[in-house]
């Protein structure tokens, strides 16, 4: 999501004339655009503001710390880093400029401003930005918001406190950016937001999610569909249904567990047992047995037993994810398992960790030799003549493919791939 809020910051800019560079010493304008979702990201951006800091000493530099640490830590950031210009929240991006133009008029008027914008757009207001990419910027892939903010409140998570309630975007909107996006060459979106399953529920007069994905396939030319992120909880079963019916979806459900033991579903405030995400996970494979599925784990919550970690293994042992997003617990302000006691030991919480990374692995390489001899629908997504295999695209099920051929191929075409090698990060086929 911090990558497609990313995108529109540096299109709002090119808007007021301003282009992007490479090199953070060519630039005027320095962005961090900051998750506070781990502990460990937020202390990464005080390292970075401290190297900023010595190169606004020698240069002319506007420096805006957007994002989930702005919101979160405002005043501690005007504080403690001073020369920060602009502090803006992720639910403000679309008043950018505004603070940019502000700022460069502002720059040679002692005494020193910090522009600041934060805080919630209230919901039925909301107002989805749409800056549309270049068509020099645009790869075959794209993302598409169609939510903002949370309302579920995990015991962990900071999300609703830094990007406030849901909301979702009209259903025109998105089928008329996809229909724009497909003009300009792409070929596969992800819809993004922070629990797809419940979009347009709170909304009054719009669709649900299932018959948003079943217009997308019906009213544009778009090739290759994926979402993220679901919610255990909100899987309906017409959304269940659309992996069987929607000739564009791909075969991929990225669904969080984040722990195999109920007492911690539960402390997590998830809403779902094991049972319900195993069941779910099983409806879903007779609609279509093609069907692979990643997850988020976290290990080391507060109170987390050993067996309640073995739990967690054993769910992914049942459902032989294809990759795990896979966390140490870190408190995170205002939520409410800062409450607790963290009281797992952190040498704990890492070995926890990388046993689960090294049966993630094991699972994922087996996985993979699992496609050896398979053909792949792999949507092309780089050329390299150069490369012994110069083909290089994805599967279905997101895999990186390398392939060799005795067709020209061009970023955006579609290749069926007889997959002849698995390493653990990748295939090889032709
Ligand atoms: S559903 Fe996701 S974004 Fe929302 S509170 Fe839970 S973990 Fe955070």
């Amino acid at each position: 999501m911090n990558v497609e809020d990313s995108r529109q910051m540096m299109g709002l800019l090119k808007l007021l004339g301003c282009n992007q560079v490479d090199d953070v010493y060519q630039a005027d304008i320095v962005i961090l655009n900051t998750c506070s979702i781990r502990a460990k990201a937020e202390h990464k951006i005080y390292s970075e503001l401290g190297r900023l800091k010595r190169l606004k000493e020698d240069k002319d530099l506007i420096i805006c710390v957007a994002g989930c640490v702005a919101e979160q830590e405002e005043k501690s950031i005007i504080k403690r880093f001073p020369f920060v210009d602009i502090v803006m929240g992720p639910d403000q991006v679309g008043f950018l400029p505004e603070l940019v133009t502000s700022c460069l008029k502002d720059r040679d008027t002692p005494p020193k401003k910090t522009y600041r914008k934060t805080g919630f757009q209230l919901k039925d207001d909301y107002q989805f930005l749409h800056v549309m990419p270049e068509q020099k910027e645009v790869s075959v892939k794209a993302f598409v918001n169609i939510q903002k903010g949370c309302d579920n409140f995990c015991a962990y998570c900071i999300v609703p406190h830094v990007r406030g309630r849901e909301a979702s975007r009209p259903s025109t909107q998105i089928i008329d950016e996809i229909k724009s996006l497909t003009q300009l060459g792409v070929r596969e979106v992800t819809l993004l937001g922070q629990n797809v399953n419940s979009y347009g529920l709170k909304e009054n007069n719009d669709i649900t999610f299932a018959q948003l994905l079943e217009r997308i396939a019906s009213q544009t030319e778009l090739k290759r569909l994926r979402f993220a992120t679901s919610h255990p909880r909100d899987v309906s079963d017409a959304l269940i249904e659309q992996f069987a019916s929607n000739p564009i979806l791909a075969p991929h459900f990225h669904l969080p567990l984040q722990s195999g033991s109920d007492r911690i579903l539960k402390l997590m405030n998830r809403g779902y047992t094991r049972k319900h995400y195993l069941t779910i996970v099983e409806k879903l494979k007779k609609q279509n047995s093609h069907l692979c599925f990643s997850t988020d784990l976290i290990v080391g919550f507060p109170s987390e037993t050993n067996q309640e970690f073995e739990d967690t293994l054993s769910v992914m042992k049942d459902v032989n994810f294809v990759q795990t997003y896979s966390f140490i617990y870190s408190p995170r302000p205002h939520t409410s398992a800062a409450r607790m006691p963290d009281d797992v030991l952190l040498k704990e919480k890492q070995m926890r960790l990388k046993r689960l990374q090294d049966l993630d692995s094991e699972i994922t390489l087996k996985q993979n030799h699992s496609d050896v001899g398979t053909v792949r629908y792999v949507l092309v997504e780089a050329v390299q003549q150069e490369n012994q295999k110069p083909f290089m695209g994805r599967t279905e099920h997101n895999k990186i493919v390398h392939f060799t051929s005795k067709n020209v191929y061009h970023p955006g075409d579609f290749a069926r791939v007889t997959i002849s090698q698995a390493n653990p990060h990748s295939l090889f086929g032709e």
